[in-house]
């Protein structure tokens, strides 16, 4: 890979809403702590849309409940990647990969890159998917995002992507901040932009229902999502303990339940549910030194969370943060995975 095809975006950073300037080209780190692009690991995966799933290293957010965590918080956790890999080998390996047996059988028919975050990425992904097009140019290409990427990079992403998840953590900047060290703001923006201008490439928004942590923002949601369109494909996922929050509850049935009666009398029309529910586990706390720094009970919790592993920055703002460069919520290793 030419080194100057890299050098444009990263010199000054702003793939994503931290703008954080830092020139990566050069080895500098910005809250993602990413200078050059890595692979994770990468797989045919059956959850649809079935796939030929590429997994990016590093993340702009530090999700409390991140189900990825090995993957989202290296390389400060230390973990195993596969590491740098070619941008065209890359593109070969999936070509193959989509034309295998194996593929044809798990009705794999695209490239499916996930995380971590691929926008902190985004210029190595274009190139895999240029690369891969010159050997197969129907090649079908999703985009698995936080979405909180700039406008700019979000047009990027919607000239090559055939489908797009979303994940929208909350609703209310309090809880997001809580939940991601991140604002909710350019979020919000770019849900409007997919739902108004590219709601042809959107496979689902994707919500977590965290009990006792984001259960107030559902409500809301819900209806900012419905004054968008009440056709918008909305999936809310049960969280499963893990990474900072492996000892909270899992959501319950209860709760999926009552998720799916305020979509409904939203008139969200196109609303599925997954996952495991009812797993057993702590409702939580709140810590003194949250109570007034955060407005919603369900902001405070997280942020207790936060706290004791060792969050130092409250309401949680990971790109001004101090202790970014030494953050122990990025190092935190779960005792119990569900
Ligand atoms: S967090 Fe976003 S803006 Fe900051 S260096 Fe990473 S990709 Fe660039
Ligand atoms: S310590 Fe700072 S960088 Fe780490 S999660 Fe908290 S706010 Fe973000």
């Amino acid at each position: 890979m030419n080194p100057l095809d890299l050098e444009h975006d990263l010199r000054e950073c702003a793939l994503c809403e931290h703008r954080c300037g830092v020139d990566r080209f050069a080895g500098e780190l910005g809250v993602c702590r990413m200078a050059s692009p890595m692979v994770a690991s990468r797989t045919l995966h059956p959850a649809p849309p079935e796939s030929y799933t590429v997994f990016v290293a590093g993340c702009n957010f530090k999700c409390l409940g991140c189900q990825n965590w090995t993957i989202s918080q290296f390389p400060d956790n230390q973990m195993d990647v596969d590491g740098h890999v070619d941008p065209e080998s890359l593109a070969q390996e999936t070509v193959s990969m989509l034309s295998s047996r194996r593929a044809t059988l798990m009705s794999a028919d695209r490239v499916f890159f996930s995380g971590g975050e691929p926008t902190i990425h985004l210029p190595f992904i274009e190139k895999v998917v240029a690369d891969a097009r010159k050997l197969s140019p129907g090649l079908k290409v999703n985009f698995d995002t936080n979405g909180f990427m700039t406008e700019k990079s979000l047009e990027r992403v919607l000239c090559f992507t055939t489908s797009l998840t979303f994940d929208i953590k909350a609703f209310y900047d309090d809880t997001m901040r809580a939940i991601t060290g991140a604002p909710v703001g350019p979020v919000l923006r770019n849900v409007e932009i997919v739902a108004k201008r590219a709601v042809d490439k959107l496979w689902e928004f994707r919500i977590v229902l965290i009990p006792e942590v984001n259960e107030d923002d559902i409500r809301p949601l819900c209806n900012f999502l419905a004054s968008l369109s009440t056709d918008l494909p909305v999936a809310f996922l049960a969280f499963r303990p893990n990474f900072v929050l492996d000892q909270h509850l899992g959501a319950t049935r209860e709760l999926i339940a009552r998720c799916l009666e305020w979509a409904k009398s939203a008139n969200l029309r196109n609303v599925t549910y997954a996952g495991v529910v009812d797993i057993p586990g702590t409702r939580g706390s709140v810590a003194e030194e949250m109570e007034k720094v955060y407005e919603r009970r369900g902001a405070k919790i997280a942020a207790s969370y936060a706290l004791a592993a060792g969050c130092t920055t409250h309401p949680r703002d990971c790109v001004s943060c101090p202790s970014a460069s030494t953050c122990l919520v990025k190092k935190y290793i779960p005792t119990r995975s569900c």
